[in-house]
């Protein structure tokens, strides 16, 4: 019996750090879809394709070879076998990002690859956790558990903050704008925009430290 669980909400909620614990906790994969799409972001960058011009993403959209290693202990991503991990963490990265993830052409071609992923995951292994944005609305409707992580804007400011180095982590009013825009042009998109699916169960994590988010989830798990 394999078990598929999706997490989504916007950044900043512990969304990474609880899907990658549970994870580990309950002996299952796990999937960061964010990671894909910095990934195919960094690749149009880094080939001089202009993000501001969704025919150009559009086209461009199935050239690049992205691979998830899915241990939740050491996650893994390459963008043409090139480790891609630090490239995509860059703050040019995710400025972009959301323009990228907007285009539907990148979106279908990063679906299929989450939904081949995930299905991989359920035969094989005992199943995954798949953490994202549009994951238990439009990527894996059918998930076994759907979790809708919130939390108020300065609590994930000050998380996201404290994630950054030296001078962007002081700059908090920085941190929070640039935040509060980028979950706007994710919520905002017209394909699968970020959302809480009807039978998600939402979880405020403003007032919860990381341990009891994680241990309300595998909770859920094995309810
Ligand atoms: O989770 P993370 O902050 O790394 O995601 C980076 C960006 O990737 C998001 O701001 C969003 O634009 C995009 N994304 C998405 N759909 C997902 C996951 C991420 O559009 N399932």
């Amino acid at each position: 019996e394999s078990v598929i669980v999706a997490i989504d909400g916007p950044s900043g909620t512990g969304k990474s750090s609880t899907s990658k614990a549970v994870a580990a906790e309950l002996g299952l994969s796990y999937l960061d879809t964010g990671a894909q799409y910095r990934a195919i972001t960094w690749w149009m960058i880094s080939n001089g394709i202009d993000v501001d011009d969704p025919a150009a993403i559009a086209s461009a959209s199935g050239k690049p070879v992205i691979e998830s290693g899915t241990d939740p202990a050491a996650p893994t991503i390459t963008v043409d076998g090139l480790d891609a991990s630090g490239p995509i963490r860059t703050q040019e990265v995710t400025s972009k990002v959301s323009a990228v993830s907007a285009v539907p052409e990148v979106r279908a071609r990063i679906t299929e690859l989450q939904r081949t992923i995930a299905s991989a995951a359920a035969k094989v292994a005992k199943g995954i956790v798949v953490e994202g944005r549009d994951i238990g609305t439009t990527v894996l409707p059918g998930a076994d558990l759907k979790i809708f992580l919130t939390a108020s804007p300065e609590a994930r400011a000050a998380r996201r903050s404290g994630e950054l180095k030296g001078k962007e982590a002081t700059d908090l009013a920085a941190t929070r704008e640039a935040l509060v825009k980028r979950d706007a042009a994710d919520a905002g998109r017209k394909t699968s925009p970020l959302a809480k699916a009807d039978d998600a169960v939402e979880v405020d994590t403003t007032e919860l430290t990381l341990s009891q988010v994680i241990e309300c989830v595998v909770a859920l798990v094995e309810e």
